[in-house]
């Protein structure tokens, strides 16, 4: 009996190490070495009305575009290697690049742009083993070339998917999902969605779109449960006025100084 808890306890011990060693390894600094190329990229793309409609934080509702959350390397068992041995972010080599991060790959939170784009670089950005995203400069070009080719907003337009106030009706995620698919030679994406706060109800947040890692081709996204179900697309300016209502006058001053 003795022996078996030993043995049961050394596996409960022994477990998450083998788990590390099989997606990579921890140098000495905390940085993943040694780590499987993985299979595809994710575009992480935001909707921010849905963002911070379901966010406690100062948060900016009020945009009327999609915004690129980040490229993300990732296995198809579900996860992806994080924080990778490589070059830390350097502000110095953001240069012409900036003006276009500022608007489609905006911090949405209180926080200088540098510090969002410097996690995601530095999260995933070191660990895109693909020629094309390699160094902090072709990771940010590339991603903004892929997103530079979704008109999300006019494909969903098209299938009769608009933004609405938040207190209309809502959409069901499959046709959703169409609406973006067809455009992306059917290869699957993953819709994500969070709970309001107050309502309790399924908001639409952003969407995942997949890429090869070497032609950059869309291929399927890993979409083990959606998060959706019937989901909210809430409108930028009518998202503003409900937060406004809901949290006073003085959180949206300081949602308009951000
Ligand atoms: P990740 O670790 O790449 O999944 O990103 C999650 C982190 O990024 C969290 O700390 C979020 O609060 C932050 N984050 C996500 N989207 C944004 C955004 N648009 N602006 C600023 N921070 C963000």
């Amino acid at each position: 009996m003795i022996v078996i808890k030993f043995i049961l306890l050394l596996a409960l011990v022994a477990a998450p190490a083998i788990a590390r060693r099989s997606s990579g390894m921890q140098n000495a600094g905390q940085c993943l070495l040694n780590f499987q190329t993985p299979d595809h990229i994710i575009l992480a793309v935001q909707w921010p009305p849905g963002v911070c409609h379901t966010s406690r934080r100062r948060c900016k509702s009020s945009l009327n575009q999609f915004t690129i959350h980040g490229a993300w390397p990732n296995y198809r068992e579900g996860s992806g290697p994080a924080f990778c041995c490589g070059q830390p972010f350097h502000e110095s080599l953001v240069g012409e690049q900036r003006p276009q991060l500022q608007t489609k790959w905006q911090t949405l939170f209180p926080g200088s742009s540098s510090s969002f784009w410097k996690h995601e670089w530095e999260k995933h950005g070191t660990c895109a083993k693909s020629p094309m995203f390699r160094g902090q400069q072709s990771y940010f070009n590339q991603t903004l070339s892929l997103f530079d080719k979704l008109d999300l907003l006019s494909w969903l337009q098209e299938s009769g998917i608009t933004a609405r106030q938040a207190n209309d009706g809502t959409y069901d995620a499959p046709s959703f999902q169409q609406a973006i698919e067809k455009h992306i030679n059917g290869k699957r994406i993953r819709i994500d969605c969070k709970r309001s706060r107050k309502q309790r109800e399924s908001v639409f947040v952003g969407v995942h779109i997949c890429y090869d890692p070497v032609t950059l081709d869309f291929t399927d996204c890993v979409v083990k449960k959606s998060s959706c179900g019937q989901l909210k697309f809430i409108a930028p300016f009518i998202s503003r006025q409900m937060d406004e209502s809901r949290h006073g006058a003085k959180v949206s001053k300081e949602r308009r100084r951000i």
